[in-house]
């Protein structure tokens, strides 16, 4: 039976390995996005759109040859995958045909528009009962308008606190960690013109993140949230560099509670597919959410080879598909793995030392896997990860990984 086409909107690493998960399923992905960018690298097929996944007219096209759309990104114009979901759109077919439809959008265009905005998805979750980091809306009418809010901030929550723009962050570029108020101005230029908001400083224990699948029927009524287990996330500078799996000293209780928490936020939300939930675990054992992200995640890589019947991009497809199995177990099939993030350093050449450790390590206690993303290097930026599977505990893992860590450690010092 011929499958049906997603279309994806992004083709970096994410949507690469979706495609790689695809092709031996037998989906067809039409990606939207550059010529030769990472995903069609994987994939090639004459359904490709070549354009931005910002451009109107381009999504236009490739809905108009899907069946369904999903995301590897969440900055997306959602006006348009509301119309395409509801109202029905215009375009040409392959054969150059004008026909109207609407298709699935998943998650839904609501999902990915309330995460868009990081402040009012907080809000969201404050309203529903998820515990989330106090946080206030910064003004940015005018320069003293922004003074006289960032002021009440620090009275507010104290310092340090973290000031953070609403839209289009990633990777920790968009927050600013005020320390004090001389801070305010630098911050502000910074930052730009964007709208801000503050949050109060975490001191969190240890961080943490919880893959969560969403299937839902096609009245978009939920049928379940089912979530991987719990992995500690390692950031540095803010942007995530390694994964334990499992976390290290943590009680069951608190993997639990975790669990339970990723699986209210995301039951709160709209559309199937897979959904990341990043969370700061305190010292007294409160859990709190940082923020979602409605697509596979950097925390879900382990899973390619620790849960291998049903991956995060795999669950990506068969959610959306809705052919997940009803008694499907989200168990991992090893003891232990760590994902060691390949960042670009400051040559471009820089992370060859911890590409050709790859070649070397391995034994009957830990398999190591390769994954390069076919990016080019730039300093700081993600173009692949390693993941180490271990046949004992993490610690055992950590000390056999050593040398992956080490540099790892060493690229970006
Ligand atoms: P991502 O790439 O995960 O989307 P992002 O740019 O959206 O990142 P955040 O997740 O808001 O950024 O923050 C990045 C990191 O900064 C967090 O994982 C955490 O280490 C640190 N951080 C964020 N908010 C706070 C806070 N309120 N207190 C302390 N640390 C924080
Ligand atoms: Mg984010
Ligand atoms: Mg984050």
């Amino acid at each position: 039976m011929a499958q049906p086409v997603i279309g994806l909107l992004g083709g970096g690493q994410l949507g690469r390995m979706l495609c790689e998960a695809a092709g031996p399923l037998g989906i067809q992905i039409a990606v939207l996005d550059a010529e030769n960018c990472p995903a069609k690298q994987a994939n090639h097929n004459d359904l490709h759109v070549t354009g931005s996944f910002k451009d109107p007219a381009k999504i236009k096209e490739l809905a108009a040859r899907c069946d369904f759309l999903t995301v590897e990104i969440e900055h997306v114009d959602t006006e348009i995958l509301e119309e395409i979901a509801t109202k029905g759109f215009e375009a040409q077919d392959a054969n150059g045909k004008t026909i109207k439809k609407t298709i699935p959008v998943h998650p839904s265009w609501k999902t990915i528009r309330l995460i868009q905005d990081k402040y009012q998805q907080k809000e969201y979750f404050i309203q529903k009962g998820i515990p989330v980091a106090k946080q206030m809306a910064i003004q940015s009418d005018s320069d003293d308008a922004r003074k006289a809010s960032l002021q009440e901030a620090a009275v507010k929550f104290g310092l340090p606190f973290m000031l953070k723009g609403s839209k289009g962050s990633y990777d920790g570029r968009g927050n600013f960690k005020i320390r004090s108020p001389q801070d305010f101005e630098v911050a502000a230029k910074e930052m730009g013109n964007q709208p801000l908001y503050a949050e109060k400083w975490v001191p969190f224990e240890m961080e943490l993140a919880v893959m969560v699948m969403r299937t839902e029927d096609d009245d978009g009524k939920l049928i379940k949230a089912s979530p991987y287990p719990v992995v500690e996330t390692i950031h540095e500078d803010s942007i995530c560099t390694k994964v334990f799996f499992p976390p290290r000293k943590v009680s069951d209780d608190v993997k639990a509670r975790a669990q339970k928490v990723a699986c209210d936020v995301v039951s709160n939300l709209w559309g199937r597919g897979v959904f990341a939930v990043e969370m700061f675990l305190l010292k007294d054992g409160h859990i709190l959410v940082n923020e979602v992200a409605p697509r596979p995640h950097n925390s879900g890589h382990y899973t390619i080879e620790a849960v291998p019947q049903m991956s995060q991009y795999k669950a990506q497809l068969c959610s959306i598909l809705n052919t997940v199995p009803d008694d499907l177990a989200l168990v991992p099939r090893v003891p232990s793995s760590l994902m060691v993030n390949i960042l670009g350093g400051a040559q471009p050449t820089s992370h060859d030392r911890l590409v050709d450790l790859t070649r070397t390590m391995g034994s009957s206690s830990l398999d190591v896997y390769l994954h390069q993303y076919g990016k080019e290097s730039k300093p700081g930026r993600k173009i692949g990860h390693i993941t180490a599977v271990g046949y004992s505990s993490i610690q055992r893992l950590e000390q056999l990984s050593r040398p992956l860590i080490t540099a790892c450690d060493e690229i970006r010092a």
